[in-house]
């Protein structure tokens, strides 16, 4: 159930016409939609977009793990959080505030489009034949990024983001990927990598690696990546890196057959000539 807390006068403060450089129309009748990638989590790596969106809109609708990692933002904007898994209940709050004239502000953690919430709200609005409801998609530094930057350089060539997330996604199509994308020798960033209820799809995809790379392999797991005293790195290797701690708030970036150690920092070498 979606749990509404209200924080502050919103009346009156902000509105959809106040929202600058937006790249859509807005009419004060039908409100405006955000989709905001809030990055990593620390405030410090959101982009000033979007900051000035979040402080500019009257409604944030959000996962409410994600809505504590603004509050140091919320000043006089309503919050609508909801618990996980609720996306279609959040993006249906947040079409009929628009609706109603609001300008609302749904988030995501990382990039909204990537495993977030961009694309069922875009598939809600859809459905409910409101596709020309002012939008605008504003991204975020998503966890793939954000990991490779407190490990080094490993995501210099070809990648591959595999989620072994198989709620939405068929186990059998994700071990495909993950295949290919080890035969195709490229770096994989896996998010959902582990979570208590599913523990085996990672060595299952460890497995499946060891196939085509060394046991040396470089592997960097990172846990709450950009989030200050939170964040956690480990450095291992193919062979060994299931006897860490992985869990859903960590993001796994396995080397391809080049990466390897310079010092403390994983790199991926490109192929500059030194
Ligand atoms: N939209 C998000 C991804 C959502 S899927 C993005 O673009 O980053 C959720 C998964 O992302 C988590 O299970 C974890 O693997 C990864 N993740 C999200 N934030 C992270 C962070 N700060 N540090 C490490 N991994 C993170």
């Amino acid at each position: 159930m979606r749990s509404s807390e209200l924080t502050g006068n919103s009346k009156g403060t902000a509105n959809s016409t106040e929202i600058q450089g937006s790249g859509s129309h807005s009419s004060d009748q039908r409100g405006k939609l955000f989709i905001v990638g809030i990055g990593p989590g620390d405030p410090d790596h959101m982009t000033a977009r979007v900051q000035s969106v979040l402080n500019e809109v009257e409604f944030i609708v959000g996962y409410k793990t994600y809505i504590d990692l603004i509050r140091p933002l919320i000043t006089h904007q309503q919050i609508v959080a909801t618990g996980m898994r609720q996306e279609i209940d959040r993006c249906r709050e947040a079409i009929r505030l628009a609706a109603e004239g609001h300008s609302v502000a749904v988030i995501s953690s990382g990039d909204a489009g990537v495993y977030g919430m961009a694309g069922i709200l875009i598939e809600c609005l859809d459905q409910e034949g409101l596709l020309d409801l002012p939008l605008e998609i504003i991204p975020g530094v998503t966890a793939a990024s954000a990991a490779a930057s407190m490990l080094g350089a490993p995501l210099m060539h070809d990648f591959a983001v595999i989620s072994l997330s198989d709620l939405l996604t068929p186990w059998e199509v994700i071990e495909k990927r993950v295949r290919l994308a080890a035969e195709g020798d490229f770096i994989l960033a896996i998010y959902n990598p582990k979570s208590k209820g599913r523990t085996q799809h990672i060595e299952t995809t460890r497995e499946i690696l060891l196939r085509y790379r060394s046991p040396e392999t470089p592997v960097g797991l990172v846990r709450e990546a950009l989030r200050g005293d939170e964040s956690s790195v480990q450095i291992t290797t193919l062979a060994d890196f299931t006897n860490h701690p992985i869990d859903m708030l960590t993001t796994v970036i396995i080397g391809n057959s080049q990466t390897r150690m310079l010092g403390p920092y994983m790199v991926t070498p490109r192929g500059y000539m030194l």
